[in-house]
């Protein structure tokens, strides 16, 4: 059975309608269709500031801010008009207190059964923090992407390549100049992978690099170099000399993130040495056959019974410093051609502490002269397949070293061990030692420590390249330690079979 509602009833309906709206939490309003505003509720009130007393009978258009009515007036009349059911908008409003609020308004509309407007129902929700928060956000977006633009503007006005890949090898940003080095690398493209094959050369500037031999591939396990040098290009004039630095970065919890890495272009440094080594080499050359003769001469001149004593120590002076003369001559020449090629060594069993032995006899005059106390520890019967003139070189060089640079009064050592098939040359001194910035670049041709030079003791800092080349073609490696004012210790190993 159909039950409907007596007038009572729907009277009382109405009232508990219209004490729920009053009472509802969302910021509700009347308006008539001539844009008049019939009733508020208290949540309105609030949010506006305001009471029913002073909103009532005024227009919405009162509350809205003068720079969003024209919007808002263009939606209610095509609502009035029947165009639409409702609209909704984002308009700033007018408190009473003169603040704004943003408001997102939804408005629907109530037509009598005969399809007249009665009223439209607008319902106000304070929008203001998210606004805010959004307008916050959008700055901070635009920071951020000035300052990447700024970033990026510095790196690709440097001149050096920069590269940033991940822990899997995968490129992730470079800048403009490495952009160039790829293209030239990779005229065919590049995949943005480490360990891509390409026109990338070792320091000899012929052999390819395999994948594990690529500075990216290295640098994506984690290695870490410096000044590891590569030629780039498919042209081999145009071909350009490349040092490239990696340094690994980790995330805050110490896990291996990937490498930052850094290409200098050092062509023009590489074609500098080149021209250096040259021309040493062709200077050297030409001087070697001359001096040969003058030495010669000298020493015949110093086996004659025609001269005084006088003559003699004269004689004695030019011999020296003839001698001095063609030593450096042949070190130059020797560093240039080191640099071209390895050493190439005549091997034949020798008797390794003889060698020893006679090189400290030949060092104990300039031991002498400087006031040094020479002493050897040589343990006797080391013999082994090396090249006997080289290993005397070696071992010159570094008790000559040992002597030079120590003072009156200092000591050095020279003792020679073996153990499985290995001979240790060890030589320690007391004398001025050297700094850790020293040790770094020892090997370094034409080095020479401040302290060398400002005590103005002869040398040209060729001589313990040589040896470390000569150490390493025989399979061995030299390593050094040293303090300053302290002394130092060299130690070769030379494998003897
Ligand atoms: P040179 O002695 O002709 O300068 P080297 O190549 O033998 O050339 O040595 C390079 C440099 O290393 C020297 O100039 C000196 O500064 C430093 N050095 C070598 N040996 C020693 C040593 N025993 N004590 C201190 N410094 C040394």
């Amino acid at each position: 059975m159909k039950r409907s509602l007596g007038d009572g009833q729907l009277g009382q309906l109405g009232q508990l309608r219209e004490l729920a709206a009053e009472h509802a939490p969302v910021p509700e309003t009347l308006i008539g269709p001539d844009g008049s505003v019939l009733s508020v509720n208290r949540a309105l009130c609030d949010l506006l500031r305001s009471d029913a007393a002073q909103l009532v009978g005024t227009r919405y258009a009162d509350f809205t801010h003068p720079d969003d009515r024209a919007r808002h007036e263009r939606l209610f009349q095509e609502a009035v008009a029947g165009i639409r059911d409702g609209y909704r908008l984002t308009k700033r409003c007018l408190r009473a207190d003169g603040s704004i609020l943003q408001g997102d308004y939804a408005v629907n509309v109530l037509r009598d059964e005969g399809g007249r407007v009665r009223c439209l129902v607008g319902q106000l929700i304070d929008v203001t923090p998210q606004r805010a928060h959004e307008q916050q956000l959008r700055e901070a977006l635009e920071t951020i992407t000035r300052q990447r633009e700024l970033t990026q503007a510095i790196l690709d006005t440097v001149d050096v390549g920069l590269l940033l890949i991940d822990q899997h090898g995968h490129y992730e940003a470079y800048n403009r100049r490495h952009r160039d080095f790829l293209h030239l690398s990779y005229p065919e493209g590049h995949h943005g992978q480490a360990g891509q094959l390409g026109h990338v050369y070792a320091a000899d500037g012929v052999t390819a690099l395999t994948t594990e031999e690529m500075p990216s591939t290295r640098a994506a396990n984690g290695e870490e170099f410096d000044d590891l040098r590569i030629w780039i290009g498919a042209d081999s004039v145009e071909r350009r000399a490349i040092s490239v630095s990696s340094r690994a970065l980790f995330d805050p919890s110490g896990g291996f993130v990937g490498s930052g890495m850094s290409y200098s272009d050092i062509t023009e440094l590489m074609r500098a040495i080149q021209m250096r080594d040259d021309f040493l080499a062709s200077v050297s050359h030409e001087l070697r056959t001359p001096l040969a003769s003058v030495v010669g001469y000298l020493e015949l001149l110093g086996e004659s019974l025609d001269f005084g004593a006088e003559s003699r120590h004269q004689i004695e002076v030019l011999q020296r410093n003839a001698a001095r003369l063609r030593d450096l001559v042949s070190d130059l020449l020797e560093s240039a051609e080191q640099r071209t090629g390895p050493v190439v060594l005549a091997t034949m069993t020798a008797d390794v502490s003889r060698i020893a032995e006679e090189a400290l006899e030949a060092a104990v005059p300039s031991g002498w002269e400087a006031g040094v106390e020479l002493k050897g520890e040589i343990e006797p019967g080391i013999h082994g397949i090396v090249d006997a003139g080289r290993v005397r070189q070696v071992i010159d060089n570094l008790v000559s070293n040992g002597i030079k640079y120590s003072d009156p009064g200092d000591r050095v050592l020279l003792t020679l061990s073996c153990s499985d098939d290995v001979a240790l040359i060890a030589v320690r001194d007391t004398g001025i030692g050297m700094s850790e910035d020293d040790l770094d670049r020892l090997f370094t041709p034409f080095y020479r420590s401040a302290r060398a030079r400002e005590r103005l003791t002869p040398g040209v800092g060729l001589g313990l390249g040589i040896c470390q080349a000569i150490v390493a073609a025989h399979g061995g490696r030299i390593e050094v330690e040293s303090r300053p004012g302290e002394g130092s210790l060299f130690t070769a190993t030379l494998p003897l079979t």
